[in-house]
């Protein structure tokens, strides 16, 4: 489909990405956390793009982080660090996992940008100090944004922003949905550079490629070959060939637990609110991932009742190394799935040292086991 090579070139050009969106005058901001309120950034004006490591070896960013850190964050910081992200204005970070909290104090020290921010949102989610504290820090974030940049952010950037940001996620979820339900009509590799590139590219690309995407899906009839339906759970993936390697298998991706899947997309904005409590109560009501608090089995019955939607004949756990929050959470994950009877595997990753023919050989045993 051409409209999904698109994605895919967006993800391997990201200065091309970057010169498209400048060449709008639009200025670029960059964040490494599905819980940057993107909305804001795109209603103030500017384009929010996720950053994801280059995977260039480390050599810049080792005088900072110790070797022990994700290589997500140590390669984003070596990008930055070697100029590769020179066409940001910007950059936001949330108050998420250590590592990130880390990163930002260097990338606040180095000062390559113009704009930086931490937007320190709660840890617990689910109280109702919560949700007062997630209003007040997103009406703070609002106005560093507008005396940053000198523009004030009216009530209707806002609910057009809001309206974007819907309408991609829908287009998201029905792509992942008609994929649970049709097994194989996508490659798990296109569907995640379809979500990756929606979080880097032009919104108004993204918002015309979506909806032909889906079309095409719902016209496609259930593919004849029938994989063992897999579920990935973990912070990121950013290794497509996790994908091929489930499908050479003979496994089909069917679902995920990700930053750079469901946990990015997942949830509408309500459009009949005050946009900042609808913003706020979105990202407090979303599923968390292991850096946000909600109860104490919020992400074990999670992972249960996504592979029971999704049919899942098995989950990969996919985590990259030295990722200590959802190292942390894995055995009680583990615990929840193993109760049900649902079988599951954990895979590291690093996103400088891949090494996809043992996990491969892994994922196989796993698959053929199944
Ligand atoms: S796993 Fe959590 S802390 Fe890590 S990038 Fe994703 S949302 Fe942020
Ligand atoms: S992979 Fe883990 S440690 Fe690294 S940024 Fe994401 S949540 Fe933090």
């Amino acid at each position: 489909m051409k409209e999904i090579n698109i994605f895919h070139d967006a993800l391997t050009d990201l200065p091309g990405v970057a010169a498209r969106i400048k060449a709008k005058q639009k200025k670029i901001i960059g964040h490494l956390c599905s819980y940057a309120p993107e909305e804001l950034i795109y209603a103030a004006g500017f384009h929010p793009m996720r950053l994801f490591s280059s995977k260039s070896d480390i050599v810049l960013a080792e005088q900072h982080l110790q070797a022990y850190c994700c290589s997500l964050v140590r390669g984003v910081l070596e990008d930055s660090l070697s100029g590769r992200l020179d066409f940001l204005d910007g950059t936001v970070f949330p108050h998420t996992c250590d590592s990130i909290q880390r990163l930002s104090d260097i990338w606040r020290m180095n000062g390559r940008y113009n704009f930086f921010a931490d937007v320190v949102l709660p840890a617990k989610l689910n109280t109702q100090s919560a949700r007062t504290y997630m209003i007040d820090i997103l009406t703070r974030f609002k106005k560093d944004l507008e005396a940053a940049f000198g523009h004030k952010i009216t009530n209707e950037d806002l609910e057009k922003s809001i309206k974007m940001f819907n309408f991609i996620r829908k287009n998201l979820s029905k792509i992942y949905s008609l994929q649970s339900k049709k097994p194989g009509i996508i490659k798990g590799a296109d569907l995640s550079a379809i979500v990756k590139g929606s979080m880097i590219m032009d919104k108004d690309e993204v918002a015309d490629l979506l909806p032909s995407i889906v079309a095409n899906l719902e016209k496609m009839d259930m593919p004849e070959k029938k994989g063992k339906r897999i579920v990935i759970s973990g912070s990121i993936c950013d290794s497509p060939q996790i994908y091929d390697a489930i499908e050479a298998a003979g496994g089909v991706f069917v679902g995920d637990d990700l930053c750079t899947g469901q946990r990015w997309f997942e949830g509408q904005i309500t459009e009949d609110k005050a946009p900042l409590t609808a913003i706020a109560e979105r990202l407090l009501a979303r599923m968390i991932c292991p850096a946000k608090h909600m109860t104490m089995v919020a992400r074990g019955e999670n992972i249960v009742s996504l592979a029971r939607k999704n049919k899942a004949d098995g989950v990969i756990f996919m985590l990259l190394k030295f990722c200590d929050p959802h190292s942390f959470d894995y055995p009680y994950l583990k615990e929840f799935l193993d109760k049900e009877g649902i079988k599951n595997l954990l895979i590291e990753t690093d996103d400088q040292q891949q090494n996809i023919g043992q996990l491969s050989t892994r994922i196989e045993t796993f698959i053929h086991m199944i």
